[in-house]
Protein backbone atom coordinates (compact mmCIF):
# COMPACT_ATOMS: atom_id res chain seq x y z
CA UNK A 1 0.00 0.00 0.00
CA UNK A 2 2.39 2.53 -1.17
CA UNK A 3 -0.27 5.20 -2.10
CA UNK A 4 -1.59 4.70 1.42
CA UNK A 5 1.88 5.49 2.77
CA UNK A 6 2.39 8.38 0.56
CA UNK A 7 -0.66 10.04 1.69
CA UNK A 8 0.01 9.82 5.49
CA UNK A 9 3.67 11.31 4.49
CA UNK A 10 1.66 14.37 3.28
CA UNK A 11 -0.72 14.80 6.04
CA UNK A 12 2.32 14.31 8.11
CA UNK A 13 3.67 17.25 6.54
CA UNK A 14 0.26 19.55 6.48
CA UNK A 15 0.55 18.69 10.19
CA UNK A 16 4.06 19.79 10.96
CA UNK A 17 3.24 23.32 9.38
CA UNK A 18 0.51 23.86 11.05
CA UNK A 19 2.44 23.07 14.49
CA UNK A 20 5.49 25.53 13.03
CA UNK A 21 2.80 28.97 13.61
CA UNK A 22 4.53 31.31 15.78
CA UNK A 23 3.17 31.21 19.84
CA UNK A 24 3.15 33.96 21.57
CA UNK A 25 5.26 32.43 24.08
CA UNK A 26 5.93 35.71 25.82
CA UNK A 27 1.64 35.65 26.39
CA UNK A 28 2.08 33.07 29.55
CA UNK A 29 4.09 35.49 31.32
CA UNK A 30 1.82 38.31 31.11
CA UNK A 31 -0.13 39.26 34.08
CA UNK A 32 -2.85 41.90 34.81
CA UNK A 33 -2.29 44.22 37.43
CA UNK A 34 -5.50 44.68 39.67
CA UNK A 35 -4.59 48.36 41.02
CA UNK A 36 -3.42 49.87 37.53
CA UNK A 37 -5.09 47.64 35.02
CA UNK A 38 -1.97 47.41 32.91
CA UNK A 39 -0.69 44.10 31.41
CA UNK A 40 2.72 43.91 32.29
CA UNK A 41 5.41 41.54 32.44
CA UNK A 42 9.01 41.10 33.87
CA UNK A 43 11.62 40.62 30.83
CA UNK A 44 14.86 38.79 32.13
CA UNK A 45 18.07 39.89 30.12
CA UNK A 46 20.80 37.60 29.53
CA UNK A 47 23.21 39.42 31.65
CA UNK A 48 20.99 38.23 34.81
CA UNK A 49 18.92 41.92 34.73
CA UNK A 50 15.33 42.07 34.67
CA UNK A 51 12.57 45.12 34.34
CA UNK A 52 9.07 45.17 34.56
CA UNK A 53 6.87 46.14 31.09
CA UNK A 54 3.30 47.45 31.48
CA UNK A 55 1.35 47.33 28.09
CA UNK A 56 -2.21 49.31 28.12
CA UNK A 57 -3.01 48.16 24.32
CA UNK A 58 -2.70 44.85 25.58
CA UNK A 59 -6.45 42.55 26.25
CA UNK A 60 -6.88 41.78 29.40
CA UNK A 61 -9.25 38.60 29.05
CA UNK A 62 -7.20 35.07 30.08
CA UNK A 63 -4.23 37.01 31.63
CA UNK A 64 -3.56 36.11 35.44
CA UNK A 65 -3.94 38.89 38.06
CA UNK A 66 -0.56 39.57 39.99
CA UNK A 67 -0.17 43.13 41.35
CA UNK A 68 2.88 44.54 39.72
CA UNK A 69 6.15 45.96 41.20
CA UNK A 70 4.96 49.64 40.35
CA UNK A 71 1.83 49.09 42.93
CA UNK A 72 3.07 46.82 45.11
ZN1 LIG B 1 -0.02 48.00 38.94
Amino acid sequence: MNLFKDQIMISDRIAGQKKRNPIKKSDSKLFVCPKCMNVWEVIRKTNGTSRLVSYTHIPRYGKSKEVCRKCK
